[in-house]
């Protein structure tokens, strides 16, 4: 397996002036040529999967089927979608027909951004860089890639791969760690997208701000789930488990605490123990069904949030920071305010807090930060709708965890601090693209618009407003408002 070279600090602007120099050249404007490199970046994954699976087993201890799953699939799947429906995408879209303006054809071209960076984390390092390089291309962008370091060994692979398959002159990674990173960002982007944690994203923002760049984040935040007790527990459980248990916890979307009625508690603690069994028969410690921490930083900082916890451990609990590894935990009775509560867990372990009822849940679910995702496992649509209208999230999920993300059609993205854009699909062909809007006005109209030209009368003013002025329905009776008073 190659390692990791950081790209020199002073060879960075550079890469980006020759980026900029392809991008100037107008070859992406031509949509047959977007198809030719997804097509390429198709077959780069393709023919390097069992080496995409070799590099997240040396950076995760992953198991080979959630690669399969998690990047190959949907990486695959974005790149399918991009290739069938780029035309149709970047196809000048002519405005909703109007009255007043259709004789001057408003229009709105689709214009790439320009030349753009997308900053990665090691989660889940080939679907979380190239699918933001799916929309770039698909928009006609050229893209500077900066793979996480902390994923070495796919960064390493991904930087060998990547001028193999696709144009050079368009499409670039630039490895490296915090300097790297940095000098990335003082340099003006067309736009940046951001995937990480949200300390990192205000330094991005900072940053881009000093140049007016558009940014979009995808962030994480603490996704939690509510349980019915009349929900179909087993499945409940097993999901909600996979969820948790898949990459060793360390996805955006893994629900990251479990708010369940106090008298329902032990019963579902019983369900998610057959789950671990189920899925663990020797133990997780010998599975080749369960990854590892990506780093002893983080295992570290998961091991002390476990160890500070004010509630009970009843699954798990063990920790190894050398090897990277921590149990499957679950720990009940958790209070609001404890350390597992403290942030993002990025980690296999499931804190569940007891509520009195659902109020309750909601309660605590708004005290934190909108998450990413919110779950909620119930058959009963009222109680869902309730969880759902009460509450703020990047998604809102009923009866399934993580998988929202791959599917067609859908937008991943959070609200405020979970973050801000949508990627996946024509979502991402959208981040990268301009609306430019644009008309063509014939000398014709100026019979019928002459009245805008001075000098002004009112005979011309009451032509002009018959025309443009629009009429609304009677005012609101009992809006509230002193006006209406
Ligand atoms: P990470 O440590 O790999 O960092 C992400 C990127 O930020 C890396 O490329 C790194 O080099 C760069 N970086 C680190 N410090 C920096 C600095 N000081 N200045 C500039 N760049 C810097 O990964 P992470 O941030 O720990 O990722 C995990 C987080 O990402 C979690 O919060 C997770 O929820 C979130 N996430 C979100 C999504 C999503 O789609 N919304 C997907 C995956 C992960």
């Amino acid at each position: 397996m190659s390692s990791l070279l950081y790209t020199p600090v002073e060879d960075i602007s550079k890469i980006q002036e020759e980026l900029r120099a392809g991008f100037r050249s107008g070859k992406t404007k031509n949509v047959a040529f977007r198809k030719e490199q997804l097509l390429q970046l198709a077959y780069l994954i393709q023919d390097n999967q069992q080496r995409f699976r070799d590099s997240l087993h040396a950076d995760l201890g992953r198991p080979p089927t959630e690669t399969d799953l998690f990047e190959i699939f949907v990486t695959l799947n974005e790149v399918r979608c991009a290739y069938d429906k780029v035309a149709k995408w970047a196809k000048q879209e002519s405005a909703p027909f109007s009255f007043n303006w259709f004789a001057m054809s408003p229009a709105i071209r689709k214009e790439p951004k320009g030349v753009v960076l997308v900053i990665s984390p090691f989660n889940y390092p080939i679907f979380l860089l190239l699918t933001p390089l799916v929309g770039a291309i698909a928009a006609g962008c050229a893209a500077v890639l900066k793979p996480s370091e902390q994923a070495p060994a796919t960064a390493a692979l991904l930087t060998e791969l990547l001028p193999r398959y696709l144009d050079p002159t368009l499409y670039r990674i630039v490895n490296g760690g915090v300097p790297e990173t940095t000098r990335l960002l003082e340099l003006p982007w067309d736009h940046i997208m951001y995937t990480g944690n949200g300390r990192v994203a205000r330094i991005v923002a900072a940053a881009a701000a000093k140049h007016l760049t558009p940014v979009s984040t995808e962030l994480g935040g603490k996704s939690p789930v509510v349980i019915d007790p009349k929900c179909d527990l087993k499945t409940a459980a097993k999901r909600i488990f996979w969820g948790k248990v898949a990459n060793a916890g360390q996805i955006c979307l893994a629900p990251d605490y479990v708010l369940v009625p106090r008298t329902f508690q032990d019963k579902f603690i019983e369900a998610l123990k057959e789950v671990h069994d189920s899925f663990f028969p020797s133990g997780p410690r010998v599975s080749d069904s369960f990854s590892r921490i990506i780093s002893e930083q983080h295992t570290q900082r998961i091991k002390k949030l476990i160890d500070e916890t004010q509630g009970k451990i009843v699954l798990g609990g063990e920790v190894d920071v050398a090897q990277k590894y921590i149990a499957p935990t679950i720990v009940r009775d958790v209070p609001e305010n404890d350390s597992l509560m403290s942030e993002e867990l990025f980690g296999p372990v499931l804190p569940i807090i007891p509520v009195e009822d659902l109020d309750d849940a909601i309660r605590i679910i708004n005290n934190h930060d909108h998450p990413l995702a919110l779950y909620v496992f119930s058959q009963d649509s009222k109680f869902k709708a309730k969880v759902f209208d009460n509450t703020q999230s990047g998604s809102a999920i009923a009866n399934e965890v993580v998988i929202h993300a791959g599917a067609d059609g859908l937008p991943v993205g959070g609200v405020g601090p979970s973050g801000t854009g949508y990627y996946s699909g024509k979502y991402g062909f959208d981040m990268f693209t301009h609306f430019r809007a644009t008309m063509d006005s014939p000398g014709w109209l100026d019979w019928v618009l002459g009245g805008r030209y001075p000098p002004y009368t009112a005979d011309s003013l009451n032509v002009m407003r018959k025309m443009l002025l629009p009429s609304f329905p009677a005012r609101p009776k009992n809006s509230g408002n002193p006006i209406n008073a």
